[in-house]
């Protein structure tokens, strides 16, 4: 048996990554920078007022009270997306919006509800510092400064400084496109009847929605009856369209075996037992210069393994730093006891509670038991060698919401 660990990084090894394309940045989301993106100019680009009120120069108010307003002349009217033409002297003021720029001779701002306006007067009726309301230039990202690292994620932030920096376009990784195939002549479409012996097809719904949660591109190529001819023919049509397969079922020993013997037929495939709960049996390798990875069919195996092996290599192959889900120690709240020698991933419900993670178990555990895919939000971690975990001790969690 291989260890869940030496599978992973076998897997990893062998991806390679999608092209750079240019990408508007609408059409970005969900992409991975290609590139570091450093700041051409400064944001925000010049000083301006953080709130509506009077650009003052700070020593003219300094002694202004309810009582005792200081009054000063006003100039102007600047709303934001105008520049002032004026200077502000001693005793002047501009009657400035949020986000209008400085102008230049004030060096504070003191907000509307502070004055009172009279005519092309304002009494100013409370003190300012100098640089109070005011945003600096480049007080949220300096010129040159290196905002966004290729390997990221392009989701709403990252789309909001690619327009502050004026990135209308972006060079990132293409997404994958995913070929998912399940298999197995007991498999039914949703919309059909149930028939004696027959069961719906799962897994291509659960995976199309991983597939897309990786931020890549699923397309739904099956299901495919357990021919051995039918499933050649649905691999060998798809594989210049797609970057990698998913197949889900007729891996595990004493199968029908009809995708072993396939998969042998038309790529360089590997056939593994992992030293894993659930999802023992793998098959990876290569179609057609493609990835395939030949998952179990078991609704719950097929989940895990691609957590475990798919999402990662789909996130490296396009690009992304961070390929693995965020890990968490949590304290578990029910005991969890096994037979030892294979890493076991639980379904719990973790929750944030008192100052740390909990984590409780969903239920049965089977490989069968889909709803604890649908109850659970992250995976609990038994190592190999690990037993018997009672209520109060410590695990680590996979966090999948
Ligand atoms: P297999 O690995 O093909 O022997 O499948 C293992 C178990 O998973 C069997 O009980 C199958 O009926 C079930 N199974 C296989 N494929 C699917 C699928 N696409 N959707 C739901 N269950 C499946
Ligand atoms: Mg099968």
């Amino acid at each position: 048996m291989l260890s869940l660990q030496e599978a992973q990084s076998r897997v990893l090894g062998a991806m390679g990554t999608t092209e750079v394309v240019t990408r508007n940045i609408l059409e970005a989301w969900g992409h991975t920078l290609a590139e570091d993106i450093t700041a051409p100019h400064p944001v925000p680009p010049f000083d301006n007022s953080a709130m509506d009120g009077y650009a003052v120069r700070a020593a003219d108010v300094a002694a202004a009270t309810p009582g005792g307003p200081v009054r000063l002349r006003v100039l102007e009217d600047l709303p934001a997306g105008y520049v002032s033409g004026r200077e502000v002297g001693p005793g002047e003021a501009v009657r400035i919006m949020t986000g209008a720029p400085l102008p230049p001779g004030a060096d504070a701002v003191v907000p509307v509800e502070n004055t009172r306006a009279e005519g092309w007067e304002v009494l100013v009726l409370e003190p300012v510092s100098s640089g109070e309301n005011v945003r600096r230039a480049g007080e949220d990202v300096r010129e040159g400064e290196t905002v966004l690292r290729r390997g990221t994620r392009i989701g709403p932030a990252e789309m909001g400084m690619l327009a502050s920096l004026g990135r209308a376009e972006v060079p990132c990784h293409r997404k994958a496109i995913v070929g998912i195939i399940s298999t197995g002549d007991e498999l039914l479409e949703p919309g059909e009847e149930l028939r004696p012996g027959k069961i719906r097809d799962s897994n291509s719904f659960s995976l199309f929605g991983l597939v897309l949660e990786a931020d890549a591109v699923p397309l739904r190529l099956g299901p495919v009856r357990d021919d051995p001819d039918l499933l050649e023919r649905v691999i060998l049509e798809n594989v210049e369209k797609v970057d990698a397969f998913v197949t889900s079922g007729g891996v595990s020993v004493g199968d029908y075996d009809v995708v072993k013997e396939v998969l042998q037929r038309v790529g360089e495939m590997e056939f593994w037992k992992v030293a894993m709960r659930p999802g023992k049996p793998q098959a990876f390798g290569r179609v057609g210069g493609r990835p395939l990875f030949g998952l179990p069919g078991n609704p719950v195996s097929v989940m895990v393994s691609f957590e475990m092996f798919v999402r990662p290599a789909l996130l490296k192959m396009m690009g992304r730093r961070e390929i693995f889900r965020p890990t968490v120690t949590a304290v578990l709240d029910t005991p969890v006891g096994r037979k030892k020698g294979r890493t076991e991933l639980i379904r719990v419900v973790a929750e944030w509670k008192e100052g740390r993670y909990h984590a409780r178990v969903t239920g049965p555990q089977g490989s069968g038991i889909l709803k604890s895919m649908v109850l659970g939000n992250a995976l609990a971690v038994l190592p190999e060698e690990v037993g018997r975990l009672e209520a109060g001790e410590e695990v680590t969690l996979y966090l999948l919401r």
